[in-house]
């Protein structure tokens, strides 16, 4: 058996979703399981609808979901009526949303669940007039979790012998079509996995069953050596451990989110990068164990719209505190800090979401001076051996030749590299940066 999941444009219209049953054809013999995401940006719509009902606006809300409900008819169909059923619960809800005026976590899952909802039981449809057997399982039955709703997470023992018991003897006949993202608490209420959510239950599905190995289709080759709208020439590293595709995934790499592929990782199962638009390509394979390669570095991530906040004080000269002081003001912010570097009398932290600057820095002035650079950029070299390689940095310095390099860290993993350039930097660097480690490649991890 394998997973193959799906994100939101692979299924976003008739037409792609015809060329994902071609996709899952061509493997129907290695018993395929497919995960799919919500049709297209159909979650941020039906949390649209909810604002608007909730804040009073009704009949707009009605309106965008007969919107939605029109897209779902045209790309999908409608099933025997069963699409337009599903339309009628959610005006339902919508009505009683516009009623209560209050959003609760809860009723943010229930309505959000109805994107996976629809979409699953389309693309079992669309399946069985390719000419597929499929067969369409509610992953609100077999994904078990806790009641953290919009963020919940899975109670693994459960759901694995609920998976088990209903998968495989379903997959070894007929393609097996599961929503992503949804799932309900152990009182049967709807929750989900959190946004980008899919990625999570393709994972989860696949450690449940043992499966060899799990496909995620997205829109890109896979990892790449770095940002191919920024660097001309990158090459695709066919091979990456966890570990690396982590620290990416912190610092920019959109390919996909590390924790999601946990539950694969921690039981063996090769997970694996592909694109739907190029399905000849054979992506980016993430193991568990580390990849020995010959490059020191295996790919380069950036991160723009980065503010870094230097926070200065000389009380903090033989103090101690000062730091707890400080995060405990990012913290109450609830904004997260990517890098630290720190000195004797001085701190600077980078932050991506600058929302509560403001508030953070009156708080920080109470103690200290604060001065705040904005439109900067985290540049970060990952890969296993930049720990066992003497002189890596000396290399970095060496080949940014003119470029400012505003804060360095090596994080505590040791197999990342990272520094803050200005944001009009990031294309002399990374050109630099990538004819630098990657002008000879290692053809075993890169092509
Ligand atoms: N549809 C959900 C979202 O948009 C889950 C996913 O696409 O992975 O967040
Ligand atoms: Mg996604």
């Amino acid at each position: 058996m394998i997973v193959m999941k799906f994100g939101g444009s692979s299924v976003a219209s008739a037409d792609r979703i015809r060329h994902v049953a071609a996709i899952v054809a061509n493997r129907r013999q290695r018993r395929p399981v497919v995960v799919v995401s919500a049709m297209g940006k159909t979650t941020d719509r039906l949390l649209e609808i909810a604002g608007h009902a909730v804040a009073g606006r009704r009949d707009k809300a009605l309106e965008l979901l007969r919107a939605l409900e029109q897209f779902h008819l045209e790309e999908g169909g409608s099933l025997d009526g069963r699409v337009e059923g599903l339309f009628v619960e959610l005006s339902e809800l919508v009505r009683g949303l516009a009623m209560l005026g209050e959003l609760t976590p809860r009723s943010i899952d229930a309505i959000s669940s109805y994107g996976e909802r629809l979409s699953s039981l389309i693309v079992a449809e669309a399946f069985r007039q390719a000419g597929l057997g499929a067969v369409h399982v509610d992953s609100r039955e077999v994904i078990v979790t806790d009641s953290r709703h919009t963020q919940a997470s899975p109670l693994f023992d459960e759901t694995y012998s609920r998976l088990q018991a209903a998968i495989p003897p379903l997959a070894g006949k007929r393609v097996v079509v599961m929503g992503g993202f949804i799932a309900s608490d152990r009182n049967g209420v709807t929750t989900t996995l959190g946004r980008g959510g899919s990625d999570f239950t393709a994972s989860i599905a696949g450690a449940g069953i043992g499966a060899e190995e799990i496909q995620i289709w997205t829109d890109v080759d896979g990892i790449l050596t770095a940002d191919p709208r920024v660097v001309k020439g990158v090459h695709r590293v066919k091979v990456i451990s966890f570990e690396e595709a982590a620290e990416l995934a912190y610092f920019g790499a959109r390919v996909l989110h590390p924790a999601t592929v946990l539950p694969a990782i921690e039981k063996n199962i090769p997970v694996l990068v592909l694109n739907s638009y190029r399905p000849e390509v054979d992506g980016t394979r993430i193991v568990a164990d580390r990849v020995p390669c010959t490059n020191v570095v295996k790919s380069i991530s950036t991160k723009r719209n980065i503010t870094v906040v230097n926070i200065t004080s000389t009380r903090m000269v033989g103090t101690h505190g000062f730091l707890r002081r400080i995060f405990e003001i990012f913290d109450r912010n609830e904004t997260s800090v990517d890098m630290v570097s720190t000195s004797e009398v001085s701190v600077s932290a980078t932050i991506d979401r600058p929302a509560e600057l403001p508030k953070i820095r009156d708080e920080l002035e109470a103690f200290s001076q604060v001065d705040v650079e904005e439109n900067q950029a985290i540049i970060c070299l990952v890969g296993d051996n930049i720990r066992y390689t003497p002189g890596v940095s000396g290399r970095v310095f060496k080949a940014l030749n003119g470029v400012n390099i505003r804060m360095i860290s090596q994080g505590a993993s040791l197999l990342n590299l990272g520094f803050v350039v200005a944001a009009k930097d990031v294309e002399r660097a990374l050109e630099a940066l990538h004819a630098e480690f990657f002008s000879e490649l290692d053809p075993q991890v890169f092509e």
